[in-house]
């Protein structure tokens, strides 16, 4: 089969196209024939290694998949060849207390497809039974491809961590990545009023119309500032951030009495260096987020069959523009998502 594969970390050069075997289906497992495969910030840390965490290399990245049933293994009930599936990007052990109790992300087996395990950026993509979800009909694949990985994960930070209900106030960064595009509408749909910074007035001018409330240009205004006018000077009950770095500080500043600061990743830095007092006088909490359960993922794709949480795309490009691809991610170019096709 025709495959994207990563053998060395490096820059777009690394990303390699090789003919692999094609895999096949073992017990409770499903190959599936990729159509399309999102892409996410995470493939860009898989390609360029992250220092102290070992990827398991040679991998084939991608943790979006959405195809057609090729063939399955012995014991699956829940897909049958020729069926349209999209493929849930975590996997986990399934037996655990953590699996058990809905909580699949904290199963310590737990992997996501394209970083743990081999990913969809490849003609066939072998996947446990029950990843395979049934592709709402309303979607294309391309259009299911771009939904999984960032929807789970916003829905996972506002309703799981930070227990979003109705009347609070969000503060959504970098509303032109997948995971706050996606943010937006989900703090939308419960009932939450939305203020979003992007880095250009095209984007601000964009995150207004996915529903924002309010949309600043981080570039020329201080959020900060801007959130405090909004509400009133209370602040937001929530924000949610991936980009870390020095914006930390800043978005502490903006929450209010109580509020928390979800963190599902640190695309600007790293390091976390803020003064500790504003965190126990406003008694705000912190909450680190990864991936969601697989009742989430379930979730958000049936929202998305009704028509209630929409696929942002930016772009719809071929298998084989895997690099450009990477490259319009890295330069910020995007508003939504990438998506490639096969
Ligand atoms: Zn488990």
């Amino acid at each position: 089969m025709k495959a994207v594969i990563i053998r060395e970390h490096g820059d777009y050069d690394r990303l390699l196209f090789e003919e692999l075997p094609r895999p096949a289906p073992g017990p409770l497992e499903v190959l599936v024939r990729v159509k399309a495969c999102g892409v996410n910030h995470l493939d860009t840390w898989v390609r360029r290694g992250v220092p102290g965490h070992k990827f398991p290399l040679p991998l084939i990245p991608g943790s979006d998949a959405a195809g057609v049933v090729e063939a399955v293994g012995p014991g699956v009930t829940n897909a049958r060849p020729g069926e349209e599936v999209v493929v849930a990007p975590g996997f986990s052990c399934g037996v655990c207390a953590e699996c058990a109790r809905g909580d699949d992300n904290l199963c310590r087996g737990f992997g996501i497809f394209g970083e743990s395990r081999n990913g969809g950026c490849a003609e066939f993509v072998l996947a446990p039974a029950r990843n395979c979800l049934e592709k709402p009909a309303n979607l294309s694949f391309a259009e299911a491809a771009a939904m999984p990985l960032v929807f789970l994960t916003a829905w996972h930070m506002l309703v799981a961590r930070a227990r979003l209900r109705a009347g609070m106030d969000v503060l959504v960064h970098a509303a032109g990545s997948g995971v706050g595009s996606a943010a937006i509408q989900v703090a939308k749909l419960h009932g939450a009023r939305v203020i979003a910074t992007a880095g250009s007035d095209a984007k601000v001018a964009k995150a207004r119309e996915l529903g924002a409330d309010l949309a600043v240009n981080y570039q020329t205004e201080d959020f900060a500032r801007a959130v405090k006018d909004f509400t009133g000077r209370r602040g937001v009950d929530v924000a949610i951030d991936h980009v870390g770095g020095p914006t930390v500080s800043r978005t502490l500043a903006a929450l209010a009495k109580g509020g928390a600061l979800v963190t599902c990743g640190a695309t600007a830095g790293f390091a976390l260096e803020t003064d500790l007092r504003p965190i126990f006088f406003k008694s705000i909490s912190i909450l680190g987020s990864t991936m969601g359960s697989l009742a989430e993922v379930q979730q958000v794709m049936a929202l998305a069959g009704r028509g209630q949480l929409k696929p942002v795309i930016h772009r719809v490009l071929p298998l084989e523009e895997v690099r450009e691809a990477h490259r319009m991610l890295a330069d910020r170019e995007v508003f939504g998502k990438v998506v490639l096709t096969l």
